[in-house]
């Protein structure tokens, strides 16, 4: 089995020098309630960044996930195929979604979060992209933490991203107003031209973010959907109408220690009464079945487009990894590990 692993915890920006391809020899026989898992398909995830840092006790103990410790496998979300079960409901060569690894195989230990698939009519990829965890992070973010009402008009960043294009979809879908700001005119057009967003910006062009977003809010913001953090948290605060809401999905421009941390006005925040909430996937987890037939629904029909952005091999999830701090993926970065 190859897999990926840290040398040493990474604080700043993460390089490909910092990661490397490990082998063990693993028994592909599963014991009793283990599943051993040939992966197909594995997520590249920018909260990764986080878990590889040295971080304090304090953060440790409100991780909303472990540490990754160097020199060992790295779980991440995907599809796979099971190679040997221990498991009464799953079979060889089920095809399955849950916590697999940056590897070629994932050793599922009893209670590993690990489901059966029916991939129905859909792409597989779009298990780990608009139908697995950047999809229920964006139907939970948008429906349940920004409270939209039709009409209203929503600001998306880092909409070109997984979860940015699917929340702008949303949207759309629901009947707001929404613009989405991207760091290429290649993006900026993608949203524009592919995704019905009603306008969108490249964030690079613009030197004072406040007025950028005057511009393309002159009746103010009514939903804040922040993938960023940062400079953009603080602009939009400042643009945003009274009684609006921002879901702080996460703060990129913050994972690598070279952007501000954001500091909005607070006494907008009092006097717009502006509610600021963050979330996580896993709260919205009640949502799941609801989400899931929505989403596979408007797939199907087109009236969603699910972006998969897929390398292939073991060997390029370090460089598909990095390549997020840099804005090189459109849509859910993805690495196929294995053919189908
Ligand atoms: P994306 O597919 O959006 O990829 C990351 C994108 O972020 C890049 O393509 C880039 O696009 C943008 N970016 C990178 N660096 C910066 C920067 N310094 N300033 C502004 N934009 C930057 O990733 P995801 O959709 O997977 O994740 C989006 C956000 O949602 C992240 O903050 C992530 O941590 C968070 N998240 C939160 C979850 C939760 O449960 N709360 C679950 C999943 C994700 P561009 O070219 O536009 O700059």
């Amino acid at each position: 089995n190859r897999f990926v692993a840290i040398k040493y915890n990474i604080n700043g920006a993460p390089n490909e020098c910092d990661f490397e391809i490990k082998s063990e020899t693993i028994c592909l026989s599963a014991r009793s309630k283990e599943v051993i898992v040939k992966n197909l398909y594995v997520s590249v995830d920018p909260y990764q960044l986080n878990r590889m840092k040295a971080h304090s006790s304090s953060q440790a103990a409100i991780s909303f996930a472990t540490a990754i410790t160097p020199g060992q496998g790295i779980d991440t979300y995907g599809v796979g195929r099971v190679v040997s079960s221990g498991r009464s409901d799953l079979a060889k060569d089920d095809l399955v979604v849950g916590l697999l690894t940056w590897g070629e195989y994932t050793l599922a230990e009893p209670g590993r979060l690990l489901n059966k698939l029916d991939p129905m009519d859909l792409p597989l990829p779009y298990y780990v992209g608009p139908l697995g965890f950047s999809g229920v992070t964006a139907y939970g973010g948008f429906y349940e933490v920004c409270k939209p009402k039709k009409g209203e008009s929503v600001f998306v960043s880092a909409a070109s991203g997984s979860v940015g294009s699917l929340v702008g979809q949303y949207a759309k879908l629901f009947g707001c107003h929404v613009v989405g700001c991207a760091g290429s005119q290649l993006k900026v057009d993608l949203l524009k031209e592919k995704l019905g967003f009603d306008d969108a910006f490249n964030y690079k062009d613009e030197t004072d973010l406040k007025s950028a977003l005057k511009r393309y809010f002159p009746e103010g913001i009514d939903i804040y959907f922040d993938n960023v953090g940062g400079k953009m948290l603080e602009a939009a605060v400042a643009n945003m109408n009274t009684f609006g809401r921002v879901a702080v999905c996460g703060a990129i421009s913050e994972y690598t220690g070279g952007g501000r941390k954001a500091s909005p006005d607070m006494l907008d925040v009092v006097y717009k009464r502006i509610t600021i909430q963050g979330f996580l996937a896993a709260d919205y987890l009640k949502c799941y079945a609801d989400f899931i037939s929505t989403t596979a629904e408007h797939l199907r029909t087109g009236k969603m487009q699910g972006l998969s952005d897929i390398s292939y091999g073991v060997e390029s999830v370090p460089s598909a990894f990095v390549g997020l701090f840099r804005g090189d993926n459109i849509g859910k970065r993805i690495v196929q590990i294995a053919d189908e």
